[in-house]
């Protein structure tokens, strides 16, 4: 079966896929619903898939509901994402100890068998592939991250209903699934019934399909995928002017807006803990009697007043400064560090933000009175011949 094969399964082929993968050594993972959210968690087959559950979002806002709905796929992303799979928040890099007068340096080897990630979203993959630009790059690369990447099997999923904070559309990493994945899926029901359409996007994924049974898609099932598509681009929740907007950022960095959203914020890092390319992390090394030394990494966030501490002194000691730092780092400063947005349009950090802050209002805000803001001006806008950006 080749790449670009479509073919039909049905809800006994999924649980079968599920199998399969976990027959050839993976971990079967999914979405599952717990504490009231839809999340990433371990599934044994397609009955912990969240079947019937939708989601409601809104800055500030989410809920589930049921309904009896059929499908299990129709949803948009909850708030925790796949990148705590290959870049765990709390992660033991390497440990020390002394032996005969030698020191002994251990980094320890990824646990587990590999992922198989079932029920992806493409903006997921399009955050992966945003860590990849900071953690996979040769040859400063990540070793967990890299090993955890690499064994990882991926099955994306079409998104059919985008949430309220949506915007993946602008930002072009959705909602159809184009690459990074072994297999991609588009849950259909219809007259015709309840089914899925699947794609191989590598060898691994064609060999694990043809394993499987299947049929070829139809005509009239290819066209139902491109309305899917359609309808779901029309549905975002939100949209995100993209033009020129490492541009606009920069020239704004004294907009007197960053003082409004500095006195909404409350500095409490949800939009980075949720964000599924914010990267930041501290080490923390600990020593016990013996005199082993552990090096131990952990998230960190660019909110907390101690991330931007140097000699004595936060250089962000503002929540301004750090709000700034933060959408100008994912919208703007990303492209000259990386070649790429820091931002894949999911909509979390305006979900899970508890006043409602929303980075796509932020953007158009500035863009509205554009150009007078710049390093060298007053908030005013009248130059001062300083280029100094304040705190
Ligand atoms: S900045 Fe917000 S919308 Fe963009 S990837 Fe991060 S959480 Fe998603
Ligand atoms: S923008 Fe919202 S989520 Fe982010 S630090 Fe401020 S209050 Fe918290």
């Amino acid at each position: 079966m080749g790449h670009d094969d479509v073919v039909v399964i049905d809800d006994v082929g999924l649980d079968g896929l599920i199998g399969a993968l976990r027959e050839a050594g993976f971990e079967p993972a999914g979405p599952v619903v717990r504490d009231g959210a839809i999340v990433p968690g371990a599934i044994r087959g397609v009955g912990d898939l969240p079947r019937g559950w939708h989601d409601r979002q809104a800055p500030g806002h989410y809920r589930l509901v049921h309904s009896d709905d059929r499908r299990y796929f129709a949803w948009a992303v909850g708030p925790a994402s796949w990148k705590a799979a290959v870049f765990p928040p709390v992660q033991e890099v390497w440990r020390a100890w002394e032996r005969d007068g030698a020191l002994v340096v251990s980094e320890p080897p990824v646990a587990g068998a590999p992922m198989a990630v079932i029920g992806a979203r493409p903006c997921e993959l399009a955050a992966l592939a945003v860590l990849d630009g900071v953690l996979g790059r040769p040859p400063v690369a990540d070793p967990g991250y890299e090993t955890r990447r690499e064994r990882a099997f991926l099955v994306v999923v079409d998104c059919a209903e985008p949430g309220g904070s949506c915007f993946c559309t602008s930002m072009g990493t959705g909602p159809a699934a184009a690459d990074g994945f072994d297999l991609a899926l588009t849950e259909l029901d219809d007259e015709a019934g309840h089914r899925f359409l699947v794609r191989a996007g590598t060898d691994r994924g064609a060999r694990v399909l043809s394993a499987l049974a299947t049929r070829p898609a139809t005509d009239a099932e290819l066209g139902a995928r491109e309305d899917l598509l359609e309808r779901a681009r029309a549905a975002m929740g939100r949209s995100l002017d993209t033009d020129d907007l490492p541009g606009l950022l920069a020239r704004n960095l004294e907009h007197p807006r960053w003082d409004e959203v500095a006195a909404r914020c409350l500095a409490c890092g949800n939009c980075t803990s949720v964000c599924p390319t914010c990267f930041c992390s501290d080490v923390r090394d600990t020593t016990d009697v013996t005199g082993e030394v552990r090096r131990t990494r952990t998230w960190a966030s660019c909110f907390d007043l101690d991330h931007s501490y140097l000699h004595g002194n936060a250089v962000r000691s503002s929540t301004r400064a750090r709000y700034r730092q933060w959408m100008t780092h994912k919208l703007s400063t990303w492209w000259d560090q990386f070649g790429m947005s820091g931002c894949v349009g999911c909509g979390r950090c305006i979900t899970w933000c508890p006043v409602g802050i929303d980075l796509t209002e932020e953007a158009a805000a500035i863009r509205a009175s554009d150009g007078t803001f710049g390093p060298g001006s007053t908030a005013a806008g009248a130059p001062t011949g300083s280029a100094r950006v304040a705190p």
